[in-house]
């Protein structure tokens, strides 16, 4: 076969292995993204439990003090009983006094503490939910891919070997470009040449709509084995058979 034909060959199958690997780059992305968002809830959990830690601990602090406030008091009652004159009373009570005003700062920062704590642990529910509701999307999500990846194994492995064979009887550095310019259009490699006008030659890139000079279209009826790029878009040029017909000198 000639060149051009080869490249053809070669055109088709590239676009078949890249349409079917498309299917499941799609379900990757979404897999992805479910991810992500697993580390997002995993990051706000994390932030949400630090603060939980640190109020009850607050908590914990605040008990402790008011537990001593308590105990202080109890034995300044225990004082006060007997006392035994007046000045000593009065002391006492004044110091009884400076300490229920500290419990009950103290009470004011518990119930702020505690109020914090409420409200923490509605957010940890939450993220819980949230969680669960993504887990079984992220399963979903994976799920799906494995089907996909499933579904095209046995497909894709038969294109890449016929997509092998197709290259392989293409020169080194013509498949190179190939190569490139597919990688670069997502397989569109290769674009025909509309005839426009064939009394006045006027022909144009079907991709890129550039107009083409006559000579273009010459080169590529006398040879099958030239490659002959789009000045614009550098796709590889070629006649489908029907243009080829239609160009050819009629007797
Ligand atoms: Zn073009």
């Amino acid at each position: 076969m000639a060149l051009i034909d080869n490249l053809l060959t070669l055109y088709k199958v590239d676009r078949q292995v890249r349409s079917l690997q498309s299917r499941v780059e799609s379900a990757q992305i979404y897999l992805n993204v479910q991810t992500k968002q697993m580390d997002t809830i995993a990051v706000e959990r994390a932030e949400n439990d630090q603060q939980l830690m640190q109020r009850k601990a607050n908590i914990a602090i605040v008990e402790t003090e008011t537990g001593s406030i308590d105990s202080r008091v109890e034995h300044l009652r225990e004082d006060l009983n007997k006392a035994v004159n007046d000045k000593e009373y009065k002391a006492l009570l004044a110091e009884m006094n400076t300490l229920k005003d500290r419990r009950k700062a103290f009470e004011d920062e518990e119930l702020l503490e505690m109020s914090a704590v409420e409200s923490l642990e509605a957010n940890a529910t939450e993220i819980n939910t949230r969680d669960e509701e993504r887990t079984k999307v992220l399963q979903v999500a994976q799920n799906e891919l494995q089907t996909r990846q499933a579904e095209i194994a046995e497909q894709l492995a038969e294109l890449e070997k016929e997509r092998g064979s197709a290259a392989a009887v293409i020169p080194e550095d013509i498949l190179a470009d190939f190569d490139e310019i597919a990688d670069d259009y997502e397989g569109e490699s290769m674009a025909s040449i509309e005839i426009i006008d064939k009394k006045r030659k006027e022909y144009s890139c079907t991709s890129c709509s550039l107009h083409l000079p006559m000579e273009t279209v010459a080169v590529l009826m006398g040879s099958k084995e030239t490659v002959v790029k789009c000045g614009q878009c550098d796709r590889i040029l070629f006649l489908e058979e029907a243009s080829r017909e239609a160009l050819s000198p009629t007797d």
